[in-house]
């Protein structure tokens, strides 16, 4: 959308009876006609809009009433997934997906524009041409970001009925300074949300395994745990059975297993206790 009101307002309600929405256009009132960079591919009962703006771009967002029919499962595939450092996601069959790091390669960008920034008077015109880049770039860190999450989220609830995931202990994790940026970067907890959402939508059942559940340290054969494992180790080697897998799979397959147990107890055959269902 064009930036008509730049600096006045950065956000405005607007409510059903105002504003008429037409393939890739939107009327909004005392503005008229704006052309929608997107246009808006679901059909249901529109409830409100808000436009908002963030760095030099404005956007509008559509509040709409649907009703949802989760769709039957075809079948009953089940994944596990392990987030991860290396990785963005290891899924158990074996697929590697490659996240972004857009903090560490754009952090040269943000550290010389902060110190321009810093350089110019406060109010000044240069000073406000650095902020509006300053913010451009926060604003392409954040959607480079949501996008890769958008894309893995998506991904695990069309190909997969079941998802076992790890209930990751973001705030413990991060305390551990090594790790902190890549998970930071790679926004767990997004994940988390986006998955929760789509799932609900798509009919698939997130199973969250406990917080305590040794999806590195356990044998994804024998079920062997082994305590000394550390984040150097790249490959999980069993002492027990022989078993020599990468790390981040052993812990996929794992975050699997407990999935496909938790279902099975839900129908009250097998009791896992290792897993709690949060959507169905
Ligand atoms: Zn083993």
């Amino acid at each position: 959308m064009e930036n008509k009101k730049k600096g006045q307002n950065d956000s405005f309600y607007i409510a059903n009876d105002q504003f008429k929405i037409d393939c890739k256009k939107i009327r909004i009132p005392k503005i008229g006609w704006i052309r929608l960079k997107e246009s808006l591919n679901l059909s249901g009962k529109i409830l409100s809009g808000a436009v908002s703006r963030i760095a030099d771009k404005w956007f509008v967002s559509i509040n709409l009433s649907m009703e949802i029919t989760p769709p039957t499962f075809k079948n009953q595939d089940v994944a596990g997934v392990d987030l991860g450092v290396k990785h963005l996601a290891v899924l158990s069959n074996g697929e590697q997906i490659e996240g972004t790091n857009p903090h560490k390669n754009l952090l040269d960008k943000l550290r010389r524009l902060n110190k321009s920034l810093s350089r110019k008077v406060k109010g000044s015109k240069n000073w406000l041409k650095s902020k509006l880049k300053l913010s451009k770039l926060h604003a392409r860190i954040a959607n480079i970001r949501k996008d890769v999450l958008h894309k893995l989220t998506t991904k695990l609830v069309q190909e997969f009925d079941v998802i076992g995931i790890e209930d990751l202990n973001v705030s413990g994790m991060v305390r551990n300074h090594k790790l902190s940026r890549s998970i930071l970067d790679m926004g767990f907890s997004e994940f988390r949300r986006q998955l929760e959402y789509k799932s609900v939508i798509a009919g698939v059942k997130i199973v969250v395994a406990d917080r305590f559940f040794p999806s590195s340290k356990m044998c994804s054969r024998c079920g062997n745990v082994k305590s000394d494992l550390t984040l150097s180790d790249r490959v999980y080697c069993c002492n027990n059975c022989g078993l020599r897998l990468d790390r981040d799979l052993n812990a996929a397959i794992n975050l699997k297993n407990t999935a496909v147990g938790s279902t099975v107890s839900a129908c009250g055959l097998i009791s896992s206790g290792t897993a709690k269902l949060v959507a169905a």
